[in-house]
């Protein structure tokens, strides 16, 4: 990642799946500039940005426009261009993560459609704008796109929306080299995890039913990132790549012998 320059949008604190990214990125040499949505994660991502060398940090909220186009103005006016881009934002009402899927309002659907999967559309557009060689564009999902998973609702129909608004956005933008991916993670203790009623069972079963019997970890999602959005992966685009120990792919087996 030497030489590349790019922003991470969904860093909220050192739990965050951004920031397994971050750190994993800047170990490799990446320039990165942060963003921020409010003033109480602004005092949590100052100094997180700072211990990996970065006093970029650049405030916005992916449901205002104006905002965003003012972020990626102050962004190209420091960095120039961008090679790359992390896109970890989710939002939904709690109340509504919880029973079931029938229960959503138009309001909150709206609402987690827009913040969750929408905005990857609205910062990829600023984004390309700027990438005038290329670049990479990654968002994190998650397997309650593909399956029903309990309590998980409309942010599993939002993570649909995102995962085929992966393969739309690959389709636009493959043709000027600039790619778009998922990483689609196994449970991970964080703020936004925590909205999920009943977590602690889906963080259970993500270790009980995986091949590799074991949850997975922020830097292990760092990793997939850094194949993702480097050169390694110059001929992958429109993919969600699982980093969930396999437990998408396979039923466990019940007798661990290896
Ligand atoms: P997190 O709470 O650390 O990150 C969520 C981020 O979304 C925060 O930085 C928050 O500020 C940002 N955000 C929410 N509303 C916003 C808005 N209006 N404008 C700008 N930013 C806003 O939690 P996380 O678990 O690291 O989540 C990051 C991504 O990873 C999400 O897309 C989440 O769905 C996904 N994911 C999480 C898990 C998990 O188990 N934690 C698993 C798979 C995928």
């Amino acid at each position: 990642m030497e030489g590349k320059k790019g922003l991470i949008v969904g860093v909220a604190n050192e739990k965050s799946l951004c920031w397994g990214i971050a750190q994993v990125l800047a170990e490799h040499g990446a320039q990165i500039a942060f963003t921020y949505a409010g003033e109480i994660l602004e005092k949590r991502v100052k100094p997180l940005a700072a211990s990996i060398g970065s006093d970029f940090v650049l405030e916005m909220d992916v449901t205002d426009d104006d905002g965003i186009d003012k972020a990626f103005e102050e962004y190209k006016a420091r960095f120039g261009q961008m090679d790359f881009l992390v896109h970890g934002v989710a939002f939904s009402d709690k109340t509504e993560l919880k029973g079931n899927y029938y229960d959503t309002t138009r309001a909150n659907f709206s609402m987690t459609m827009d913040i969750s999967a929408y905005s990857l559309a609205a910062l990829s557009r600023r984004a390309q704008a700027i990438m005038p060689s290329g670049g990479s564009i990654l968002t994190l999902s998650f397997y309650g796109a593909q399956r029903a998973v309990p309590n998980y609702n409309v942010m599993g129909v939002a993570k649909a929306a995102l995962e085929a608004s992966v393969r739309y956005l690959a389709a636009d933008f493959g043709p000027r080299n600039i790619r778009v991916n998922a990483i689609s993670a196994g449970p991970i203790k964080t703020l936004a995890s925590s909205g999920i009623a009943n977590f602690k069972e889906l963080y259970k079963m993500g270790a009980s039913g995986a091949p590799m019997n074991r949850n997975v970890t922020q830097e292990e999602v760092g990793g997939a990132a850094l194949f993702l959005l480097s050169d390694l992966s110059s001929a992958v685009t429109g993919e969600v790549l699982f980093v969930d120990g396999g437990y998408h792919a396979a039923i466990r087996k019940p007798d661990i012998q290896a």
